[in-house]
């Protein structure tokens, strides 16, 4: 008896923070943002974050159960601040902004702006192009914040979803939208032709996983799992996954 108490004590203590685990996670995120995260065909969240956070959290905890819920992005921090998540991973870019109010893992992406025009548009280049120009954003977003404090544009439209703005582009309603590179890419490839990125704006940013203020245990080993799963490959791997199949 006494025996099998030291082995189990053992065992507590090398799963280190997995003994005080809870065994359920709420991950928020907001699939408005491939390849990071969409609504795949048979309705489900998917994307590089997806995979990212289950395999994060199958080192954290093993057998914990991760479940994802959709909000929309600027709701993300409220929800982790009120405790309506434990975690959020949406292609959340580590603001010192933000780090006023959540705690971020260490970074797993590094990003830039883009600027998307329409195919045909011949007049932006550059950023500085962008001046007086109807410049769409996702609300909330790094790119919302970028344009406001850089650009002089003629109006800033702020959409909850990237692709409307993206489709406003198409349809002639706005000159450019400011969104991050790799969703860019991806919604250039979904409208088939009809939009192009024409420049990146480098913004020197990069994703991480938010979590509530405080989080100092899980965030430790969330990080031991970063660091583990970038040094097998696995993160490149999930994002090489991803970029490709977009
Ligand atoms: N990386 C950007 C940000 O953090 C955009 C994220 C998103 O729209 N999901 O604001």
């Amino acid at each position: 008896m006494k025996k099998l108490f030291s082995l189990v004590l053992v065992l507590i203590l090398s799963l280190g923070f997995a003994a005080m685990a809870r065994a359920d996670y709420t991950v928020g995120t907001n699939p408005e943002f491939p390849p990071f995260e969409y609504m795949d065909d048979n309705g489900e969240v998917a994307g590089i974050d997806v995979d990212i956070i289950n395999a994060v959290m199958a080192i954290v905890d093993p057998g914990a159960k991760v479940d994802i819920e959709v909000m929309a992005f600027d709701a993300l921090i409220p929800s982790l601040t009120t405790g309506k998540i434990d975690i959020a991973i949406a292609g959340m870019s580590a603001t010192d902004e933000r780090r006023v109010s959540v705690d971020f893992t260490d970074a797993y992406f590094k990003a830039t702006q883009a600027i998307l025009v329409a195919a045909d548009n011949e007049e932006i280049k550059t950023v500085d192009d962008l001046a007086g120009k109807k410049i769409g954003v996702q609300m909330g977003t790094t790119g919302d914040l970028y344009v406001t404090d850089n650009v002089d544009a003629a109006a800033v439209d702020r959409y909850d979803k990237g692709l409307d703005a993206v489709q406003d582009v198409v349809a002639g309603r706005l000159d450019a939208v400011v969104i991050d590179n790799a969703p860019a890419a991806a919604f250039v490839q979904s409208t088939e032709g009809k939009t192009k990125v024409v420049a990146a704006i480098e913004t020197d940013e990069v994703y991480a996983i938010a979590l509530p203020k405080g989080s100092d245990e899980l965030c430790a080993a969330m990080n031991e799992a970063l660091a583990q799963l970038t040094a097998d490959g696995t993160i490149d791997a999930i994002v090489t996954k991803f970029m490709t199949a977009e």
